[in-house]
């Protein structure tokens, strides 16, 4: 295929998600052709080093032979049925699975096919299970609770719950009311003390809220330990275990959405596990296929579930299902996904690789602009400013992160920004050598950008 035709056509008829296409359209596109392990591939041939894991999903690398292999497997024997009214193999074996690796008594599982959905379907659920248990004395419980900066996806239901004022804004009038409450988000919150003041101003203000409107509260939904989206913010340890705590005295349903932490990417299967956290509700989607094809799924515990059974008549029924729920072919991905993590003590080796990082890292700090580094497991946000007394950032029109990246990809790392945040987001089994390489790659880009910029005199 020819390469000019491809960038004309891709600009021509694609339209691409949270992309600024007059800015697209002005650029020179990187068309994807094939992976290879850690490494995509350009129809060029250039190759490239899979630093944000094709948007946070890849687990096992590009083109794993496994993978393939239950691909082929299961598109020989079928690739869809419906969930409507019939069951399937995968499915069934994989709900199994998912039971008996996430938290607690989480153990009924709901498909769908992007996180967004997976939301959707955790905030419905959690609605409908207070009407159903008692229409009368919880009328009034149909609110939710999230975090300033919370991420939870694009549908409107997701972005109802949502706090990230530059994607929300323009839709709220078409959003239903959510409650919020502050993120500790400890680098920026420079009044308080020390982490510990900034995660107890946090609970002190849920608390309060709690205390107030409980009663309208069906629940509150997180991200466990780390709020990707907004810029890796990464939680002060003890916070989500206190917010379980209080979900509970409160009578609050928790959920939690793994979407992005889940399958291993803060180094246990479930970031929730870290903190001894089991939700009510949990939302999976991104790795849950290692990276193969669009899957979700929001586990609810017994109880719940329980509270949906009933006769026909009384209406408990969840009248909620996507077409593709449930699918074959993703289902039976997902089930060797898992697998191959266990087989390969992935979660093991992702802690080590993570605490190797760790120090990799700190170079970064050799660069004034560099604000702060936040990791957690292969999760990694660098934020990017004009001045690190104040941890002003630089004016959007300066473009200094996105410098960085394109500089990042023109020595063969692909990586992403959020905002003023330089974002590494590796494939979880990228290897030593091609994580330092990664970290190297940044160090440079960022070195590159300060010298042509003269941004050294400027930040001292
Ligand atoms: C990515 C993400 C979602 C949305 O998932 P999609 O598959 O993009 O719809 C929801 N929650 C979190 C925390 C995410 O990171």
């Amino acid at each position: 295929m020819n390469h000019n035709l491809l960038e004309q056509w891709d600009k021509e008829y694609v339209w691409h998600p949270f992309t600024q296409m007059k800015t697209y359209r002005e650029s020179k596109p990187l068309i994807i052709e094939r992976g290879e392990g850690s490494y995509l591939i350009d129809v060029e041939g250039n190759r490239y080093l899979d630093g944000y894991a094709s948007l946070w999903v890849n687990v096992h690398g590009h083109n794993e032979p496994e993978l393939n292999g239950a691909l082929i497997a299961q598109v020989n024997k079928i690739a869809h049925s419906t969930l409507l009214g019939s069951a399937n193999v995968p499915s069934i074996l994989l709900a199994k699975k998912l039971a008996e690796i996430t938290p607690g008594h989480l153990s009924k599982v709901f498909y769908s096919d992007t996180g967004s959905a997976a939301v959707e379907i955790a905030l419905k659920v959690a609605y409908q299970y207070w009407q159903n248990i008692d229409p009368d004395k919880y009328r009034h419980k149909n609110k939710f609770v999230s975090l300033d900066e919370a991420y939870h996806g694009d549908t409107v239901g997701a972005v109802s719950v949502g706090g990230m004022d530059l994607y929300h804004r323009i839709f709220k009038p078409l959003l239903f009311e959510r409650i919020s409450v502050p993120s500790p988000y400890a680098y920026h919150m420079t009044e308080y003390f020390d982490t510990e003041a900034v995660k107890n101003h946090c609970l002190n203000e849920l608390e309060k809220l709690l205390q107030q409107q409980s009663a309208q509260i069906a629940g509150l939904i997180i991200e466990p330990l780390v709020q990707g989206a907004a810029g890796i913010i990464t939680h002060p340890d003890g916070f989500l275990k206190e917010v379980e705590i209080l979900c509970r005295q409160y009578d609050v349903l928790l959920i939690c959405d793994e979407v992005a932490v889940g399958f291993g990417r803060t180094g246990t299967m479930f970031a929730c596990e870290q903190e001894d956290v089991v939700p009510d509700i949990m939302c999976m989607g991104k790795g849950i296929t290692g990276g193969y094809m669009p899957l979700a799924a929001t586990i609810m515990n017994d109880q719940i579930f329980q509270s949906f059974l009933g006769e026909r008549e009384e209406h408990k029924t969840f009248y909620h299902g996507h077409t593709y729920t449930g699918n074959q072919l993703a289902c039976a991905l997902a089930l060797k996904n898992i697998e191959l993590m266990e087989e390969r003590g992935l979660i093991h080796d992702i802690q080590k690789k993570a605490r190797q990082l760790t120090k990799k890292l700190q170079a970064l700090y050799d660069f004034p602009i560099v604000g702060d580094v936040r990791q957690r497991g292969l999760m990694i946000g660098v934020e990017i400013v004009k001045d690190r007394q104040t941890k002003e950032t630089f004016p959007l029109q300066e473009n200094i992160v996105s410098e960085i990246i394109i500089k990042a990809r023109e020595h063969g790392l692909i990586i992403r920004e959020l905002g003023p945040v330089i974002t590494m987001m590796p494939i979880l089994a990228m290897s030593e050598a091609e994580l330092t390489a990664m970290v190297d790659t940044v160090y440079r880009s960022i070195q590159e950008v300060v010298l042509e910029k003269g941004l050294i005199q400027a930040a001292n």
